[in-house]
């Protein structure tokens, strides 16, 4: 198992490493330079260039700006602009290396992409196995609005036809079983269909997988998990190169109101600061405990794209920087996975996933089409012999 992957040719990791620090100090040259000016009061709320200026994003919570006469400026009403929204925008449009256009959820900024995007009579392809609520949103309003939705598993996108779609999305690795699809090969089936290609990205971030470097049109993300990181806040964003996509996204919040609040984007501005170093040291412990948790006698199977196991890892080679930190850990049976989940000290028995405390759930309990068995265990930022210690303890008294 690769440690760091070297493979993935598009983007490599020095230079993913060089956007985080430029996101994390996203505005640090411009305030230097406007304090060597002696400062400008047009520089917008949060940069006026003196000496004593906070470091951190203001939190605006204002629903009006000072707007007399014609209107003009960059904020004229909080629904359409707000400088903390700003502030984040500007740091995850740099990180995706495409503009960024934040979402009160990851399922917001779904929303934004899915139900904006196609119209009656298009055909759109989503993954069977991906996160299920995305397929609801799309049976609720699409399929009656006269939108066909397709399904197919993530595994099989390379053998399904694309002829006639107009959306392709894709969920990679797919939530919660954690299959892959090769989206190189995605994108160019979908190139001569005519169809834009839609990643979330959530499970991987910006960090662990570049799909708009693999010639995707958008990537959506719920931020609520790692991006976040902090189980303190749920949010989400999009990002795409295409001016075009990124206009239909902001105009869809503007129009639906479905808006961040200042405060959570405040929050998640400060989650995306160590969202590095939560990163390496998530995905560092998974790659770790993969092995370890399949060799136990207790595990019946370990499903993780860096596992040589993983009937797609060389697929997962070729296009993710990282493998993440979602485990597929499957039980004898129900009772089992719930002892283990419970048993350990260690593991919060939660849903959702990306947080600093690893958690773990069974998805069966969710309808999920996977054993009853099956833990969908998140690694979190523990130190690992004392999480590896404690797991084994579990498994080992069932
Ligand atoms: N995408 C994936 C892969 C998810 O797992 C989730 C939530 O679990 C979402 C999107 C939706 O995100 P949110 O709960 O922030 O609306």
């Amino acid at each position: 198992m690769s440690q760091r992957n070297i493979h993935t040719q598009n983007v490599a990791g020095q230079d993913i490493q060089e956007l985080f620090c430029r996101a994390l100090h996203h505005g640090t040259a411009t305030h230097k330079a406007l304090l060597q000016n002696g400062g400008t009061a047009a520089a917008g709320l949060n940069a006026q260039g003196r000496p004593g200026d906070p470091v951190t994003p203001a939190i605006v919570p204002s629903s009006v700006y000072f707007l007399p006469g014609d209107p003009a400026g960059p904020y004229q009403y909080a629904r359409w602009t707000n400088p903390t929204w700003s502030a984040l925008e500007e740091a995850l449009s740099i990180l995706e290396d495409a503009e960024a256009v934040i979402f009160p959820s990851g399922m917001a900024a779904e929303a934004a992409i899915l139900c904006s995007q196609p119209k009656p009579g298009d055909r759109v392809l989503l993954p069977s196995d991906a996160y299920y609520t995305t397929r609801v949103l799309a049976e609720t309003y699409l399929v009656p609005a006269g939108i066909s939705v397709l399904t197919c598993p993530s595994a099989n996108y390379d053998s399904q036809d694309f002829a006639g779609l107009r959306m392709v999305w894709i969920e990679s690795p797919s939530n919660p079983g954690l299959d892959i699809c090769d989206i190189r090969k995605a994108v160019a089936k979908a190139r001569q269909a005519g169809a834009i290609v839609v990643v979330d990205n959530t499970t991987p971030t910006p960090l662990g997988q570049r799909p708009l470097d693999l010639g995707a049109d958008v990537v959506v993300s719920s931020d609520t998990k790692t991006i976040n990181g902090h189980s303190d806040v749920v949010f989400g964003h999009v990002a795409s190169r295409q001016a075009g996509l990124i206009a239909g996204a902001r105009d869809w919040r503007k129009l639906c109101g479905a808006i961040p609040g200042p405060f959570e984007s405040w929050l998640v501005h400060r989650g995306l600061e160590t969202l590095e170093v939560r990163f390496e040291r998530m995905c560092g412990n998974a790659e770790a405990l993969a092995p370890r948790l399949a060799e136990h006698r207790k595990v019946q199977q370990v499903k993780f794209p860096g596992l040589p196991s993983h009937p797609a890892h060389a697929v997962a080679k070729s296009q993710m920087l990282r493998f993440a930190m979602i485990l597929g850990v499957t039980l004898s049976d129900k009772n089992s996975a719930e002892q283990f989940i419970n048993g350990c000290k260690f593991i919060r028995p939660t849903t959702s996933f990306g947080g600093v405390h690893t958690s773990a759930e069974r998805r069966a309990r969710w309808g999920d089409k996977v054993p009853e068995g099956f833990v969908r265990l998140s690694v979190g930022c523990e130190p690992l012999e004392q999480l590896w210690k404690e797991m084994k303890a579990a498994l080992d008294s069932l």
